[in-house]
């Protein structure tokens, strides 16, 4: 069925799919490297456009189609291409769009990696960055050079809960020729549509909310424009980003309860935050639905919800925050988020251990700061679990 008018639920369901000769409800596993040819003509067809065909998995795939087909109607994209990381997708943007000389501006607390790879590999091909707090718009348009091809924002941001205005950045990039790149992650398309705010692109770490199941590590750009689309393509074929279908699969499979999974967790988040802010040993907590939330009023305006996410400060700095993640019996502690069971984890000594003392001051990453993923257990459990962990602060 055409589903390009249908609301959001039913395009997790319905969108994507690919029709079968068995008429399959649910696009099968295509679990093949190359697919053959009728005949010598067809071929030399497929390989000039002429005709759609597949041709080899890592240029494209039935299973893995259904799920980019999909992420392009929810993220209101012209395209998408699935990666076999989060990391590889944000390499498909970085290699697609940066070259030699050119310079990239982007959100000082962004997910590690994806900043360290800006610092530490990109600057062997050319490419100049700086890390500036995107949340105070003003500061990105300082940081505006005449060789600057590429705004990379992240928001929320990980893991200060940091909002950047979408649509009051996209347009002062525009002004000087600048594309927007939005990761995603910690929203999904449920919560946030960044190329409806503005954004050019949209990319997605799906081992998180997309997938949410915990056993998948993938990836995706959606691109708003085919011109857009061409050049991520071209990237993720030929550097070798693809997917396995398998991984497509069971990532397609996942996203169908994307809605249903985030309006529990959300629930959850709210109770659990308005727990925490009201516990005499937390110094703040930072979720996008308190009103303590410095940008509260900009999250209520792009974001349809507050989300899963929220990270929080343990009176009593790194010791205190660590006597949490050690005595909590419910929630995992690990790394990853967006996934179905709750995660702890601690970001300096963890995810952002890569970033120097000055980098994490300035990045608002505090030595006791907890971030909590919030998963879809019963919130009384959760709860239970944080308080008992805190008694022993
Ligand atoms: C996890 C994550 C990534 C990287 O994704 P992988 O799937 O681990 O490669 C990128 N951005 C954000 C915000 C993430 O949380």
């Amino acid at each position: 069925m055409d589903t390009k008018n249908i609301g959001f639920n039913s395009k997790l369901i319905h969108s994507g799919g690919v029709e079968d000769a068995l008429g399959s409800a649910v696009t099968p596993i295509y679990q093949t490297s190359t697919f053959s040819f009728k005949s010598a003509d067809h071929g030399a067809r497929c390989f000039s456009g002429e005709e759609d065909g597949y041709i080899y998995t890592r240029l494209g795939n039935p299973t893995i189609d259904d799920l980019e087909n999909t992420l392009a109607e929810l993220e209101n994209g012209y395209g998408a291409v699935a990666t076999s990381s989060g990391m590889a997708a944000v390499n498909t943007v970085y290699m697609a769009l940066l070259g030699s000389g050119d310079h990239m501006i982007s959100h000082n607390s962004v997910y590690g990696p994806s900043r360290s790879i800006m610092e530490k590999l990109y600057p062997k091909f050319g490419v100049e960055s700086t890390y500036v707090d995107c949340t105070h718009i003003e500061n990105i348009e300082k940081a505006i050079r005449p060789n600057t091809k590429l705004l990379y924002l992240e928001t929320p941001a990980n893991p200060t809960i940091g909002i950047t205005d979408i649509a009051a950045a996209s347009t002062i990039a525009h002004k000087h020729n600048i594309l927007v790149c939005v990761d995603n992650t910690f929203c999904s398309p449920y919560i946030q549509k960044p190329l409806d705010l503005g954004a050019d692109i949209v990319l997605h770490s799906m081992t998180k909310f997309i997938n949410g199941h915990a056993d998948i590590v993938a990836g995706a750009v959606i691109s708003k424009t085919k011109e857009i689309h061409a050049q991520m393509s071209y990237v993720m074929k030929n550097m070798g980003f693809n997917m396995d279908p398998h991984q497509a699969w069971l990532t397609r499979r996942g996203l169908k309860t994307l809605a249903i999974r985030i309006d529990k967790a959300q629930a959850n988040a709210r109770k659990i935050a308005a727990f925490l802010e009201a516990h005499p040993k937390i110094e703040w907590v930072r979720y996008p639905g308190l009103k303590s939330h410095p940008q509260y009023a900009l999250a209520l305006k792009q974001m349809s919800g507050p989300g899963a996410m929220m990270s929080f400060e343990v009176k009593g700095g790194l010791e205190a925050g660590k006597k949490v993640m050690d005595n909590v019996q419910l929630a995992l502690l690990a790394v990853s988020l967006g996934g179905i069971e709750t995660l702890i984890q601690h970001p300096a000594s963890m995810t952002h251990s890569k970033l120097s003392k000055e980098e994490k001051d300035e990045a608002g990453i505090s030595d006791g700061l907890v971030r909590l993923s919030v998963g879809i257990e019963d919130a009384e459990d959760i709860i239970a679990d944080l308080e008992h962990a805190l008694s022993f602060v």
